[in-house]
Formats: C-alpha cells, structure tokens, sequence
C-alpha cells in the first residue's frame, strides 16, 4: 500500500501521549535525551543485523546521529543512519501499543506527576515526550536494505491521529522533525542547545554532529559534539565522577543519581570490561518486585550491543544492578541459549556477583549512611542470595543488617559483626527471634531469659526472614539459635546448675499433671529457664516452623 492515509491512535496511545506531555513538563529537556537515546538504539539495531547481512552496512557510510535547527521555521531535527522503518513498523513501534510494558505504565501511574515522570522512558513511552515541546512531529524513514522508494512520513500533532505516506528518501535510517511549540525557544538558541546535546550524548557511543556556527548561524559543515567512544572503553582515570553519572542516567532513564559504581577491565584468559550500577531507589516498584522480568544490564561483544542480558549474567538477588558487559571473546552470534551454557559466561556471571558484593562491601564500610539508604530499598532482595548463592552466602550474611535489642527502635542497623563483637565471654550462638512484626518480637516472653543476662537478640520481622534462617546456620563459625525454639543452652556457672537441677527435680511433678491435662495439645510441658517475668510461655521444637509462619499458613489455607 503506498497511499496517504489517516489513521487514529489507539485509545490507550492518546491516553498516554496526554500523561507523558503534562507528566514531563517540568522535565522538558529530557525529549532530547529519549530521542537522541532512539538514534543511538537505531544505530546498535543496525551494526547487529549487519553482523549476518554486512551488505547493509554498504550504503550510508559510519554510523551516527546529526541534530539540526532552524531558527526561522523553528524546527529542531534528529537524523540517525541506523536501522530505519518500514511503513509496518512504523505503524507498529509508533502508532499503537502493542508492546505489554506501556500497558503496565499505564495501570502503574499513580497520579503524582514527579512519581509518573519517573516511569516515562523505563516503559518506551520515550518517543511521544517529542510532544512535550513540540506540537507538530514528523519522522522520515526507511529501513536498511529497503530501496529508496520505500521511504516513510509519519506526521502527527500529537493529538488524536497521524499521517502516513509513502515518500523517496535517499538515506536510510531515520530523521525526526520537531516544530517546536510558542515559548519553547530555548532548544533553538545553539550554544544551550549544544550544551544540552552534550550533557545526553557525551558517552554514546556513536558521533553525534551538530552545525558549525557561521555569523550565528548554522552552517553546512558538521563537527563532532560528543566524545563518540562508549563510556566504558575509557580509562578509569579519564572519568570523573560527573561521567559517569550522566551514563547512568543514559543508560537507565533514572532521574536519580546512581548509589555506586564499578567499573572494571579484567585481562587474562579471557577479557572483558564491567561497568555496574547500584541505583539509590527501585526503578519502579511493580515492575521491580517481578522476578521474572529482569532488565538492565546490557552485553555487548566487541562494543556491538547484543541484548539485555541481565537474567544470564545475575542472579535474581542482584537485579537492582544496571550496566554493561562488554566481553572480547564472546562470538557476535551468541544466543540466550548459548548464554545459558556458556563457560565464559559463568565466568562473567561470577566476576558480575563478586565485584557488586565487592562495591556493596565497600559502601557499608566507607559511607553507612548510604549504604543504610540502599539497605532500605534492597535490603530483603539481597536475602534471597543467602538462598541462592551457596558460594557467596558468607559475604552476603556480612552485609545484612537487622533491628535488635541492643537498639531502642525498630532500626535495621546491627550487622552480625556488631553482633559477635558484643557477644558475651562464653556465649556460643547468634540469637535471633523471629516475629510479625518488631513489637511482637521485642515484647515476646521468649527472650526475657536472654535479656535479663543482657545477651542481644537479632529481632527480625521480614517476611523472608524465617526462610532466609532456614539457609543460614552460621556466620564466621558462630552457629543462629533461633530464641523461641528448643532450649536456649545458656552458659551457666556450677551454682546455677546446682539449683536447676534441684527446681527440675521439685517440678517433675507438676509438670506431669500439666502434661496429662493438655495431653495430645503439647508435645512437652518443660521447666523453662528461658522466663524471668512470665509464669509460661509458648516454644516451638527447634525444627517447627516459626508460630507467625504457621499463621500465615494456616490463613493460606494449609
Ligand atoms: P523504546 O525506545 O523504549 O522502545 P520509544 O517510545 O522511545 O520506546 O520508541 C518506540 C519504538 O519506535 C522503538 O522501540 C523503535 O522500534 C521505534 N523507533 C523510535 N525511534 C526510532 C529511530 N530513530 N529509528 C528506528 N526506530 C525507532
Ligand atoms: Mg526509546
């Protein structure tokens, strides 16, 4: 089909178009930075098909994206050689939203415009934040490999419909056309314009060309506005601190500054380059808590972006990690099959775990506060690697941190080194209690015993915690010993001995009644050393599960 025709947006592409121009309005700049993110992805799509068709590479010369403006038709433009559109899939990527993510952005939004303008961009909407300062976008396009018969306009206003026409277009790849709204003049003044173009593109890994300024005015001859090599082929000591956050937030489309990095080139027997982050806060609640939709770290091979590989190259308890990989020795045509296996992959998979338990150890030990921070929002992911990763579980155990009796409140600030540097002489296990909540685990009879001999107790009130310890016997050879369960095997002195055995001796016989009137209800009635105020308490064997845990069962219906 070739004609001109006039199609309406989906119901739910208005819906969002309206959202993401009101959500982003105080963040305008960033259209900039969500299209020049598009060229840069066209690129990526192109210099990887290429590695199977390098004819498509023939035509069109070195990868890169050109950002023009005109002054008097007060237009701003984004031209990209990259992979380009057919008219299908320009119908597709652009007019509808067939792609699940913006569904969930939709249901995810919240109302408060700075939450929601965080969403914008994690979810694809990118493309439509051109709306936001513009009220008349086209796009120019033709797919690599397609004659130049086969080119594309795509124009809309951003309201409810858009155009499309068959047109020549000489180049392949893509140019966007924004005709900037009454009052948006800032994106036409050329040094700011550039400036902003810096700040987005400065590490992306293709040129990004702008017009030499003549008498004020754009020229025809281009130069090279950003550095054009990938942020993390460069040398440690050539990147401040301010690089790397600015490729964070690239990378991301996070607004906020990442917690911590790593970067790191490892030589040998095979050689690769890690770029890690660990974000401050969860991108997105909902999208975060699924385990199985797991993004953000991207592989590339020899600079040539592959895929999202986060789910072969982490484990599940460290997906808040954003970066890349960039191996030398990974074959170009890998695949998430071969990903799986792969016994240089493991090897990365490996050195991924180690190096972010390496930064996250550094940052509990060098900046608390922070590290609290991340605790906050992490904190219960990371105890699923005491499940997970027999071979770091130690590590892992290291950087928890839990509330306590030694503390006044309900803080999770006591690591189990605080813990065994406060051990009692003669004391032997880590206590903890587990408990639904921090007052309940405070307040049980079950650690007065403990408390009274000012021995601290780990109060943990998560409800992973109870299957966290059932994967946690012991850390730097000290063994857990669960509060409420079994007996507490406290050190005692010969007195002490002396007197238990004669109060057992005087109480067997209560005891037996006691056992006959509850019968099948207990197990054992016991002489408990473990109380100080109560007449009796309630304590589990030291297999059963956690009497909370039963409860939550039992409301399951188990
Ligand atoms: P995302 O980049 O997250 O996929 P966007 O809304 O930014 O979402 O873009 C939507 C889709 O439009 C892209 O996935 C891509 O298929 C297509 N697209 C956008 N810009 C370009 C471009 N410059 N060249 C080729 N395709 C593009
Ligand atoms: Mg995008």
């Amino acid at each position: 089909d070739t004609s001109t025709e006039t199609r309406s947006f989906e119901a739910e592409v208005s819906q969002v178009l309206h959202l993401v121009t009101h959500a982003l309005y105080s963040h305008k700049e960033v259209f900039l930075r969500e299209l020049i993110s598009n060229a840069s992805d066209a690129c990526d799509k192109l210099r990887f098909e290429a590695i199977a068709r390098p004819e498509l590479m023939g035509e069109g010369g070195e990868l890169g994206i050109d950002i023009r403006w005109d002054q008097d038709a007060r237009t701003l433009s984004i031209s990209d050689n990259g992979i380009g559109m057919s008219r299908d899939e320009v119908i597709e990527n652009i007019g509808t939203i067939a792609r699940s993510g913006t569904r969930k952005f939709l249901d995810a939004l919240s109302g408060d415009a700075r939450a929601d303008s965080r969403l914008i961009g994690q979810f694809g909407v990118g493309f439509y934040s051109a709306f936001v300062v513009a009220d008349k976008v086209t796009l120019e396009t033709r797919r690599a490999g397609a004659a130049a018969t086969e080119g594309v306009r795509w124009a809309s206003d951003g309201s409810s419909a858009y155009t499309l026409e068959n047109i020549e277009r000489a180049a392949r790849g893509t140019t966007l056309t924004l005709h900037l709204k009454e009052g948006e003049d800032e994106f036409l003044e050329p040094w700011p314009l550039r400036e902003l173009v810096k700040k987005y593109s400065e590490h992306i890994g293709f040129p990004i060309r702008m017009p030499r300024l003549v008498e004020g005015k754009p020229g025809d001859e281009l130069e090279t506005v950003n550095h054009a090599s990938a942020l993390w082929t460069q040398p440690k000591s050539e990147l401040k601190d301010e690089d790397y956050q600015n490729f964070y937030k690239t990378l991301t489309h996070d607004f906020n500054a990442p917690l911590a990095w790593t970067h790191n080139r490892v030589e040998g027997k095979q050689s690769y380059t890690l770029l890690l982050y660990v974000p401050e806060k969860p991108p997105f609640e909902a999208m975060f808590s699924g385990r199985d939709e797991r993004k953000g770290l991207k592989l590339y091979i020899r600079r040539v972006f592959i895929m999202d590989a986060s789910e072969q190259l982490l484990p599940a308890y460290l997906r808040f990690v954003r970066g890349v990989v960039d191996s030398d020795d990974l074959p170009l045509n890998v695949s998430r099959e071969i990903l799986q296996e792969n016994r240089l992959v493991s090897q990365i998979r490996a050195a991924c775990s180690k190096r972010t338990l390496d930064l996250l150890d550094k940052l509990a030990k060098d900046e608390a506060p922070r590290y609290a921070g991340f605790y906050q929002s992490f904190g219960n992911v990371l105890k699923e690697g005491i499940v997970e990763d027999n071979d770091n579980r130690e590590r892992i155990a290291g950087l928890l941190r839990f509330a306590s009796t030694h503390n006044s409140d309900a803080t999770q600030n006591v690591s189990l080194d605080d813990y065994i540097g406060r051990m009692q002489a003669g004391q032997e296990f880590i206590y903890y209690l587990t408990a639904e909540s921090w007052a309940a685990a405070r307040h049980s009879a079950q650690i007065e015993a403990l408390a009274a001999r000012g021995i601290e107790v780990l109060l943990m009130s998560e409800r992973i915690d109870e299957w966290m310890m059932g994967y946690l016997s012991e850390y730097q050879g000290k063994r857990f010993q669960h509060a409420g369960k079994g007996e507490l095997d406290l050190p005692l002195d010969a007195a002490e001995k002396e007197r238990r055995e004669a109060a057992e001796k005087d109480a067997a016989p209560l005891l037996d009644k006691l056992k006959q009137a509850l019968g099948e209800r207990v197990s054992a009635v016991r002489l408990s050393h473990r109380l100080t105020e109560s007449p009796a308490c309630l304590v589990l064997e030291a297999h059963d599960m956690a009497l909370h845990t039963r409860r939550l069962m039992a409301e399951a219906g188990h």
